[in-house]
């Protein structure tokens, strides 16, 4: 992009910018031991404008002996749940103060459309809250045999949990790790997205502020198969959080075996939205149209294959197309923009081949190719392939852009047996006014979130997670918590001792 490009287009450089990214270990910003960086790029040029450090084994244990001395000797993991939970609020008013500023760096960074953006570090603060709020309310069980026991469940947080992230709305998906790993009382080393650091390195600044001691929230940027990798394989790290690819997911599967580490894996999707005949046809495209191109279609719960029903499908596909056509493709910085600039020129690049092939296995009825009227960078006109058979590769496989297959179905076994036609099984979204159909449908679908006549709206208190290829696991509300605690059984003996006596025979 040349200067006169920029000046027309309003889009430049967020102001303030530091002058590189850096790791954050033991309450210092530091380099990488060994002085290595890499290139942080801007979705819209392609061209880097900041170096991060590039972090390797060495990095990740000195921030995971940081972490480790922080919870055998801090505060942290004894303090009591208020005042962890006050900590955790002032970190979420601090989210909420710089809303802006976050959604800015994050827009610039990713290439997401900036008022998403500023929707994603809302919900960041959110995370915060809820786990603050979640942390003062938590009650364990206890259990009574009268006279002989008492039996209660002592909660206690595990160490060092390493916390590894994905590229799309980082900010967002790292609050969802941090905010239940420390609120349960761990130390945290967090590995981000290689293609977006820049808004996790505000987290430690705001961390500070709110007065979380030192030590605890530790941060090493770099690639997965070095600093990711040797966060996995670290002795000392006793669970991980993974957010990522399924194919990723399974070798960090792998690694982690040898250390017998808890895992909790949210991983990809492929999430069929099924309209029926019955539906509220109008709602439907609205919710499919967003469900799919929302946050660039770069969104694990992204209903990606659209299966609708014979009677309406002529009249839906034709809908759909002319209001896709309809979404307006922007620089990420302009409010007014749906879809903005995909994260990476590689990333770009898959998501066009999954275009050129979508043109062999099915109907191209919307885009079909780069948007027009941007030259550079990494935007894709939203994509509709119709008529597609469910042995096609863009019916099967993630591709994480603004791209949709859409198939017919005639009855209701058929439209289950397409939706369960995948290896993943992370949502799935149910149009149909019949509510009978609505439940059936939903409990036999292979998915672990089900939406019935809605939009991906979830409340923080309900579980998180997929089945299939898309997880292992579950977080979300109490479930985080179970995840990152311990829960150690403790046993007492009320009155006489009760154990038969060995060694005292004849
Ligand atoms: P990715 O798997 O390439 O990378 C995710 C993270 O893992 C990055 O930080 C990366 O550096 C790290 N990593 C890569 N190789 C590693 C290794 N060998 N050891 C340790 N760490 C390693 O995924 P991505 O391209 O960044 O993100 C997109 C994927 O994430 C999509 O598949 C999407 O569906 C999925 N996702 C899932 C959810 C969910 O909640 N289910 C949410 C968001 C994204």
């Amino acid at each position: 992009m040349t200067d006169a490009t920029a000046q027309a287009t309003g889009h430049r450089l967020p102001a303030e910018l530091p002058d590189r990214i850096q790791h954050y270990i033991d309450g210092a910003f530091v380099d990488s031991v060994d002085g290595d960086t890499f290139d942080v790029l801007d979705p819209v040029t392609n061209q880097a404008y900041l170096q991060a450090a590039s972090g390797k084994k060495a990095d990740i244990d000195a921030a995971v002996a940081a972490a480790r001395r922080a919870f055998t000797q801090g505060p942290w993991p004894r303090m009591l749940p208020r005042e962890r939970s006050r900590v955790l609020h002032r970190i979420a008013d601090l989210v909420e103060s710089r809303d802006r500023r976050l959604a800015e760096l994050e827009s610039f960074d990713s290439g997401l459309p900036i008022s998403q953006a500023l929707g994603q570090a809302r919900r960041a603060a959110e995370n915060f809250r809820f786990f603050a709020d979640l942390i003062v309310a938590q009650a364990d069980d206890t259990y009574k045999v009268p006279g002989r026991q008492i039996n209660y469940v002592n909660r206690k947080p595990i160490g060092v949990a390493g916390l590894i992230t994905p590229w799309n709305t980082p900010f967002m998906l790292e609050s969802w790790k941090l905010g239940p790993a420390l609120a349960t009382g761990n130390t945290v080393v967090l590995k981000p997205a290689e293609f977006t650091p820049l808004s996790a390195s505000l987290w430690a600044g705001i961390f500070e502020e709110a007065g979380l001691p030192q030590g605890v929230f530790n941060l090493v940027n770099g690639f997965g198969e070095e600093a990711g990798d040797a966060l996995v394989k670290h002795p000392d790290v006793p669970l991980i959080s993974f957010t990522g690819e399924s194919s990723t997911g399974a070798l960090i599967f792998g690694n982690a075996a040898p250390y017998l580490k808890g895992l909790s894996m949210e991983l990809g999707g492929k999430s069929p939205a099924v309209v029926f005949a019955d539906a509220d046809l109008d709602a439907a495209v609205d919710a499919t149209i967003f469900g799919v191109f929302s946050l660039n279609g770069e969104r694990c719960t992204a209903g990606s294959r659209i299966l609708v029903q014979r009677e309406i499908y002529d009249e839906f596909v034709d809908k759909y197309a002319e209001q896709a056509k309809r979404v307006r493709v922007g620089y990420p910085h302009e409010e007014t923009t749906e879809v903005g600039s995909l994260v990476h020129p590689e990333h770009y690049d898959k998501v066009m081949s999954y275009v050129e092939l979508g043109k062999t296995e099915g109907r191209l009825v919307a885009g079909g190719g780069r948007a027009e009227g941007f030259d550079t960078g990494n935007f894709v006109a939203p994509t509709v392939f119709a008529d597609v058979s469910p042995d096609a590769r863009i019916f099967q496989e993630e591709i994480f852009g603004p791209v949709v297959a859409i198939t017919p179905f005639d009855t209701d076994e058929e439209a289950l047996a397409l939706a369960n036609n995948t290896k993943y099984g992370l949502a799935a979204y149910i149009w149909t006014s019949d509510l009978k159909r609505a439940h059936n449908f939903s409990q036999a679908v292979e998915a672990g979130m089900v939406w019935l006549n809605s939009n991906n709206v979830r409340d923080l208190r309900t579980p998180f997670g997929g089945v299939k290829a898309s997880g292992l696991g579950h977080e979300g509300g109490y479930r985080s918590i179970d995840f990152y605690t311990d829960q150690q059984a403790v046993h007492i003996t009320l009155g006489e001792v009760h154990n038969p006596t060995f060694g005292k025979q004849d």
